[in-house]
């Protein structure tokens, strides 16, 4: 937790991220969903069997969903709407969790808003 703490500190800079990276293909990721405006990707680190991301791929100020303004609202129902999508495709049909860390304390390491989808297990609540 404390090394999680550090890290969301430390990435609460604004600028671009490893996400964008990731946007550009100048890092490899596993891409399972690809839209206009959205985009979905295994988790390096998953924490479950099931484990990927779904961003925003114009971020346009939207690193943090407590940052969101009106205009993005649309695009913030996109995103919930492709996580669905996308859990249907991986499969999760016995369910799953959607998870948005956001700022320090709720644990957010890269600031480019992602949902976290995870499934594929019996989860457990709460989270830490
Ligand atoms: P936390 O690290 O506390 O989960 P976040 O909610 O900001 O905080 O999650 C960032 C997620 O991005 C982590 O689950 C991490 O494993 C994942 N991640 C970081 N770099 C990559 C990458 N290059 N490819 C795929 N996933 C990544």
């Amino acid at each position: 937790a404390a090394k999680e703490a550090a890290a969301s500190g430390a990435a609460s800079k604004g600028g671009p991220t490893i996400f964008d990276k990731i946007i550009s293909k100048q890092i490899p990721a596993t891409i399972i969903y690809e839209d206009d405006t959205s985009l979905a990707f295994r988790d390096i680190n998953p924490q479950a069997p099931v484990h990927f991301l779904v961003i925003p791929k114009h971020v346009d100020g939207l690193t943090q969903l407590s940052k969101s303004e009106p205009r993005h609202e649309q695009l913030l129902g996109h995103l919930l709407f492709i996580a669905g999508k996308v859990a249907k495709q991986e499969g999760l049909d016995q369910g799953f969790r959607v998870v948005i860390n956001d700022g320090a304390q709720g644990c957010q390491s890269v600031y480019h808003l992602h949902l976290h989808i995870m499934g594929g297990r019996q989860l457990t609540w709460p989270p830490g």
